[in-house]
């Protein structure tokens, strides 16, 4: 009777099924408290034996009955649990609908800035000429500035094409001489694209790169306006605070040629990988166009002027958002574009 009053207590008392599953192993297991007293029936004298034997069966199934009315009560208030816990009046569950890559967010920016000064975009091809990569931009096949611009050259062996005519573009300047050999003066353009190069890919070079290619035609177009250009659209683009740097350079399709600088702001001009230890960063190749550039496309030297330009569209995404990797750009990890 007590093993039958102890079982049974515990059994009422047991909050899940492992529990149960001790319990009963310890009271109808091989060696549990039920088994060893059937077993040692035999050392009880002989008249006692049947009403014990009688005794522990009935114990036995009075065990083993609370046991299964415990585990039918337990399983059932399990599911009831797992039912209360999905709540149908819960709103869904928004699948994610993705956002603009910060490239794309960047370039919308810089389209709309241009825009508001006056000037249209142009798309045009990757694959590309050597005449408009190349010579129409005062470039001719041996000169030593193609050295710097390391070229993938289409292959035309089965074609009529000359070999090295084809090429994918280096430069979106190649727009210079397609857009203004089919507009007259004035003419304020900017072309947003990709260029290619065989460049070693460190933290601030790649093999494929953005630009935003620009530039202006008119009559006494002046260097000055030039600089005032560089400085409201960086100004626009990067804050206020944005500190600029220009320098003399020499590009064969401009006379003279101008560097813009943007002090970095991955190490705010102490040093770093990216800034190459300068603590500066090359953005905007600029100058007033050659006149043998306005000639190509049959513009008058004499009375027509006019500045170009190309920012660095990759890099200024970098600075802008303090990335210390270009290659961060070209990512597809969602923990890295889910942060713009
Ligand atoms: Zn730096």
């Amino acid at each position: 009777m007590q093993i039958k009053n102890s079982a049974v207590s515990m059994i009422i008392e047991a909050e899940n099924q492992k529990e149960l599953e001790e319990i009963k192993l310890q009271f109808l297991g091989r060696s549990g408290r039920l088994t060893l007293t059937l077993k040692g029936i035999t050392k009880i004298p002989v008249e006692k034996r049947a009403a014990v034997g009688q005794l522990a069966n009935e114990v036995k199934k009075v065990i083993e009955e609370t046991l299964g009315e415990k585990f039918l009560n337990l399983n059932s208030q399990f599911l009831i649990q797992n039912k209360q816990s999905i709540d149908i009046t819960n709103p869904g569950i928004k699948p994610d609908i993705g956002h603009l890559h910060p490239m794309t967010q960047v370039l919308n920016e810089v389209v709309d800035v241009f825009k508001s000064i006056g000037f249209q975009a142009a798309d045009g091809p990757e694959i590309e000429t050597d005449y408009y990569n190349f010579e129409a931009l005062n470039i001719p096949k041996d000169h030593p500035s193609r050295d710097t611009q390391q070229t993938l050259y289409l292959d035309t062996r089965n074609s009529k094409v000359n070999p090295g005519e084809i090429i994918l573009r280096t430069q979106t300047s190649t727009m210079q001489g397609r857009v203004m050999e089919k507009i007259k003066p004035p003419a304020r353009v900017i072309v947003p694209g990709k260029n290619f190069r065989y460049d070693q890919v460190d933290a601030s070079h790649g093999f494929e790169f953005w630009q935003v290619e620009g530039f202006m035609a008119d009559a006494n177009v002046k260097l000055t306006d030039l600089f005032g250009t560089i400085e409201y659209v960086l100004r626009k683009l990067m804050g206020e605070s944005v500190k600029l740097k220009f320098a003399t350079t020499n590009f064969p399709f401009v006379e003279p040629g101008v560097d813009t600088y943007i002090q970095c702001s991955v190490c705010s001009g102490k040093g770093c990988n990216f800034c190459r230890y300068s603590g500066w960063s090359e953005i905007m190749p600029a100058g007033m166009i050659h006149p043998n550039v306005l000639k190509a496309v049959g513009y008058n030297s004499q009375e027509i002027s006019g500045f170009a330009f190309a920012i660095g569209l990759s890099r200024l995404v970098t600075l802008r958002y303090r990335m210390d990797d270009l290659r961060l750009l070209t990512n597809p990890d969602l923990r890295i574009l889910e942060q713009f």
